[in-house]
C-alpha cells in the first residue's frame, strides 16, 4: 500500500469473496481499549457471544497510557461528598457552550442524563475512585479523584453555568491512573467471558449485497483471517493522530504539536475502515491540544500574547482552550509574560525568549512590533490594579499587575514547547453507536465508539472528555449490536 492510500478510505471485501469464517460470534469488537472494552462488556451483559479482536498483544490501547480521568458529573457521589452541587442541567449548559459550535446536543443530553448512572457503573466493574477533591489544578498528581478539568470557572462558562468539577481521575497514585482503569475494565472483560484475541490486525470489513456489515478481515501472524459478526462490528480502534497521511489531509496544523498522545494502532485503521463501508467521518480537525502551561498554577497570572504583542484569550481558560486558540488563530507563536514577582519555573519546562528591565527591552528582544507589547502590557496593568479584566475577563484571583522586573517571556511556540495533541474526529455515530453514511442513513450492522468516532466536542476539550464518551457510548454500541444480534436470530 503506499503511503499516499494510507490516508483513504480502506477497501470493503465483498461477502461473496469470503472463501469460509474462521469465526464467528454476535458482536466483533476491534480495539480492546476503553471503548472497545465497556462494548465488549455491555453486549455480554445480555448474554451475547462476544469475539474482541486486538492488534496488540494485549488490551490497554491509549486508555491504559492515560491519565485516567474521566469528565462524569450532574451529581455524582463524588461530587456530593466533597460538597460541590451539580446536575445533569447544569452539566448540558456547560457542554453545549463549550464543545460547539457544532457539538452533538443528543450525545450531550443523553450523556449529562446518565452520567451519575455511568459512575455507578464504573465503579461496578470495579474502578476505584477516592472520595476527594484536588483543588490544585486539573491534573492530579496524587491519588486524589475530583478536579476542575475544564473551563468551568472561566469566562464565559461561568456566567452560563453553575461551575462545579467535573474530572473524576481513576484511584492510583502519579500518572498510573489510565493503566488502573483498563487493569479493572480488562479484568471485567475477562470475567464476562468475552472471547480475546490478541495480535490480530483487522484490516477490512465484510460487506453483503444490501451493504450491510456482516464480519472482519484481519491479519494474524501475516495469515488472512474472516470473523463473522451476527449482529455486528464495533470498530474501537482509537484515533488518527499516528497516521501522518490522514493527519495531512484532515488536520495539517495538528503536525506542528511535538507530543502526539497516542498508542502505535491510533493509525486511523478504523475510521478508514468505517469510511470503507460507507460511512462520514466527521469533525476531523477537531483535537484535544494541550498547551501546558498551568503547572504552577501561578502562572495563569502571566499575560499569554501572539508575535505581534498581543493578548488573545483570558489566561485562566482550560490549557487545551488556549492551546487550540493559539493554534488555530495564532499559528503556535505564543508566549508567556511574567515579571519577577509571579515568575515561576514551568512544567513541563520551556526556554524564555526574551527578558527586559521594561517592557520596551522585552518588546525589542522578542522582536514584537514597536510599541505593541508595551501597550498590550499598560493596558493589561491599569486594569489589573484594580483586580480586573474587562478586555478578556480572566476572573480576579489570577489578574495581579506586572511591575517587577525583569520581565520575561516564556517560549511556548510549537517550535520550542511540548503542545500534546490527540484527534477527536472520526465516524459520524448515533446515540446508539450506530455508523451513519453522509446521507444520515445507518450503515447495518456497524458500531463504532471512542476516538474512532467524532467526540462530543466540536471544540473546547475539557480533560476527560475523552475516557468519558469512550466509555459510555461505547457501552451503547456494544449493547446495540447485541440488541441486533438477538433480533437476528428471532428472524426479525
Ligand atoms: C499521556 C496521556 C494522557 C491522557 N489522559 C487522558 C485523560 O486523563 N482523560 C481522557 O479522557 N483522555 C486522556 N487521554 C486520551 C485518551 O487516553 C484516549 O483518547 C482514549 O483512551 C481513547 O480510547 P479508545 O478506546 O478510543 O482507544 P484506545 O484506548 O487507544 O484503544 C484502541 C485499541 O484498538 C487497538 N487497535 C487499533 N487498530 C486496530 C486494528 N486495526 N485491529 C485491532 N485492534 C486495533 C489498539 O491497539 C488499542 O488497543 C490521554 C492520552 C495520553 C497518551
Amino acid at each position: 500500500m503506499s503511503r499516499r492510500d494510507m490516508g483513504r478510505a480502506a477497501a470493503i471485501r465483498p461477502l461473496r469473496d469470503v472463501p469460509g469464517w474462521d469465526d464467528e460470534a454476535d458482536v466483533v469488537v476491534v480495539g480492546l481499549g476503553a471503548a472497545g472494552a465497556c462494548g465488549a462488556l455491555a453486549a455480554r451483559s445480555v448474554d451475547a457471544d462476544v469475539l474482541a479482536l486486538e492488534r496488540a498483544s494485549g488490551g490497554g490501547g491509549t486508555s491504559a497510557m492515560s491519565t485516567g480521568q474521566i469528565y462524569l458529573g450532574g451529581g455524582t457521589p463524588i461530587q456530593e461528598k466533597c460538597g460541590f452541587e451539580d446536575s445533569p442541567e447544569e452539566m448540558y449548559k456547560y457542554l453545549m457552550a463549550s464543545c460547539g459550535p457544532g457539538e452533538d446536543e443528543p450525545k450531550i443530553r443523553l450523556f449529562c442524563d446518565d452520567c451519575v448512572e455511568h459512575f455507578h457503573w464504573l465503579v461496578a466493574q470495579g474502578v476505584p475512585f477516592k472520595e476527594t477533591f484536588y483543588g490544585d489544578g486539573s491534573y492530579t498528581p496524587t491519588d486524589d479523584c475530583l478536579s476542575y478539568s475544564g473551563s468551568e470557572l472561566a469566562w464565559p462558562y461561568r456566567d452560563i453555568a453553575m461551575p462545579a468539577p467535573r474530572g473524576h481521575t481513576v484511584q492510583q497514585e502519579s500518572i498510573e491512573a489510565g493503566g488502573m482503569l483498563m487493569r479493572r475494565l480488562l479484568e471485567a472483560v475477562e470475567r464476562s467471558g468475552t472471547r480475546i484475541q490478541v495480535d490480530t490486525l483487522c484490516e477490512t470489513l465484510v460487506v453483503d449485497e444490501e451493504r450491510r456489515v456482516v464480519g472482519v478481515v484481519a491479519k494474524v501472524e501475516g495469515v488472512v483471517r474472516h470473523y463473522r459478526a451476527r449482529g455486528g462490528v464495533v470498530l474501537a480502534a482509537g484515533g488518527f493522530i499516528n497516521n501522518r497521511e490522514m493527519v495531512d489531509r484532515y488536520a495539517p496544523l495538528l503536525r506542528k504539536c511535538k507530543m502526539r498522545l497516542a498508542c502505535d494502532g491510533d493509525d486511523g485503521r478504523g475510521i478508514r475502515m468505517g469510511m470503507g463501508a460507507g460511512a462520514e467521518a466527521m469533525r476531523m480537525e477537531t483535537a484535544s491540544i494541550v498547551l501546558p502551561f498551568t503547572v504552577p498554577k501561578g502562572l495563569i497570572r502571566g499575560v499569554m500574547v501572539n508575535r505581534q504583542g498581543q493578548r488573545f484569550i483570558n489566561e485562566d481558560a482550560y490549557q487545551t482552550v488556549v492551546g487550540e486558540a493559539a493554534l488555530h488563530a495564532q499559528g503556535g507563536q505564543v508566549y508567556l509574560i511574567l515579571d519577577d514577582a509571579i515568575f515561576e519555573r514551568p512544567f513541563p519546562p520551556t526556554e524564555i525568549a526574551a527578558v527586559g528591565e521594561t517592557f520596551e527591552e522585552l518588546e525589542r528582544e522578542l522582536g514584537a512590533p514597536e510599541g505593541s507589547l508595551q501597550q498590550t502590557l499598560e493596558l493589561y496593568n491599569r486594569h489589573a490594579e484594580r483586580g480586573e479584566d474587562p478586555v478578556f475577563h480572566k476572573d480576579s484571583p489570577y489578574v495581579v499587575p506586572l511591575v517587577t522586573p525583569p520581565f520575561a517571556a516564556l517560549d511556548y511556540t510549537t517550535d520550542t514547547a511540548i503542545w500534546a495533541v490527540f484527534t477527536m474526529g472520526g465516524l459520524r455515530t448515533t446515540t446508539e453507536g450506530e455508523a451513519l453514511t453522509p446521507d444520515g442513513e445507518v450503515i447495518t450492522g456497524l458500531y463504532a465508539a471512542g476516538r474512532t468516532t467524532s467526540g462530543l466536542a466540536a471544540q473546547g476539550y475539557s480533560s476527560g472528555l475523552s475516557l468519558a464518551d469512550g466509555t459510555f457510548f461505547g457501552r451503547r454500541a456494544g449493547r446495540a449490536a447485541a440488541a441486533r444480534a438477538r433480533d437476528q436470530e428471532r428472524g426479525r
